[in-house]
């Protein structure tokens, strides 16, 4: 590769790199191929060659032991606090919510009881499910049970190894919901403090201190639950290296079994995009250096890089990594970034795949974003799944 090279990714423009890694294992070459392969041909730098083989040696455990007949369900709930920055997905502040909710929570049982059906029909069993958004624990402990009990309901759930819920707000999480969730079977879930700095929490428009982080995780401690994953976000508007390390050190002192390693992106449906100029973005070899920094600091506390991926406009044109301590891989994520697995999506804004890797194809269909769409075409949503099962 000659001097060209301007990006850490060199011209790898894919969202998986690690996919390309784990088929050059896959094919019998050995790490200094891969290696070589990054270098040579993609123009990668040495960092990125070794991330993406480190992170596919990861992976692909992961896959030898998945579920051949196994699904993966994701949920959606489209409701936040607040509407953060960098946000560029449909989600709807409390008040809306508020009304919205209880009719939203009868369409999506309804979908949910359709898509165990559909499973149960196809053969096919759950392994992972995953409730996402959005800010789920938004819900009352109330809408909470009323949802975890048409999972069970409707599903099979003695084969499902993992059962993760985003609480990433800490304002929206309480004692009483999180026994909820420990009740039906909720093994891991994720709390999101972006930043620990108090300024930038205010920058983004989270409602939230970072004691109230603090506060979240201890509850979530004596709630039972043993794995928990914080997600960080390099980049943020206004901040330093500094700033971005004290961040780090902050969370890794709460001993999350993931921590989840954002590079900050400029969605086009975002605030931040809209309001650009109000805004110090930190320049991309700077980000380089925090995201560098992220790497290291997570070796030197055992944890390893599990899943990976990129997005369209992120700083620096770097990644988003997954790191884990040992055995605490969240394989709902490792099945969807490597296109492992069926994903069955219900509720607004989820995509669904079915991948077929006899025929090495993979088919996608989406639910429809906003809220009130799905209320209102609830039906459509369920026949597109209908016709995609049985086109299969
Ligand atoms: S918590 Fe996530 S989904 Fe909710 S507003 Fe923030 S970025 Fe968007």
């Amino acid at each position: 590769m000659s001097e060209t090279t301007k990006t850490p990714w060199g011209i790898l423009t894919g969202i998986r790199p690690a996919k390309l890694a784990t088929k050059l294992l896959r094919e019998g070459k050995t790490d200094k191929d891969v290696m070589d392969y990054f270098l040579n041909e993609c123009g990668t730098t040495p960092e990125k060659a070794a991330l993406a083989l480190e992170t596919a040696k990861a992976e692909m455990p992961v896959e030898d032991a998945m579920d051949k007949d196994g699904i993966s369900l994701y949920v959606g709930i489209p409701f936040c606090p607040t509407r953060c920055l960098y946000c560029s997905f449909v989600t709807c502040g409390t008040r809306q919510a508020a009304k919205l909710i209880p009719e939203y929570l009868e369409c999506l049982k309804k979908e949910i009881a359709f898509a165990g059906k559909l499973t149960a029909d196809n053969g096919k069993h759950l392994e992972t499910v995953y409730i996402g958004g959005g800010t789920p624990t938004t819900l009352s402990a109330d809408q909470l049970h009323e949802l975890l009990s048409q999972i069970e309901d409707s599903f099979a759930l003695s084969s499902c190894k993992e059962f993760t819920v985003e609480a990433g707000r800490p304002d929206t999480v309480t004692a009483e919901k999180l026994k909820t969730l420990r009740q039906h079977g909720v093994n891991r879930i994720s709390i999101n403090p972006q930043s620990m700095n108090t300024e930038t929490l205010h920058t983004i428009g989270r409602a939230h201190t970072p004691d109230d982080i603090r506060g979240a995780m201890e509850l979530a401690r004596d709630c039972g639950f043993d794995c928990i994953n914080m997600d960080v976000i390099a980049g943020l508007p206004g901040e330093t290296f500094e700033m971005f390390r004290y961040t780090m050190e902050e969370v890794e002192k709460l001993k999350p079994e993931n921590t989840t390693v954002h590079t900050m992106s400029i969605k086009r449906s975002s605030r931040l995009h809209e309001y650009l100029g109000d805004y110090a973005l930190t320049d991309g070899a700077q980000v380089e250096t925090m995201v560098d920094f992220a790497y290291r600091y997570m070796k030197e506390l055992g944890k390893h890089p599990y899943y990976m991926y990129r997005q369209k406009n992120q700083l620096g044109n770097l990644e988003n990594v997954g790191y884990c301590k040992p055995g605490t891989e969240n394989l709902y994520n490792i099945y969807i970034m490597e296109e492992l697995q069926t994903i069955l999506s219900v509720g607004c804004g989820g995509v669904t795949k079915t991948v077929d890797p006899v025929k090495n194809k993979i088919e996608r269909i989406f639910n429809v974003k906003e809220p009130q769409d799905y209320i209102a075409r609830l039906d459509e949503m369920i026949d597109r799944k209908k016709n995609m099962f049985e086109e299969l």
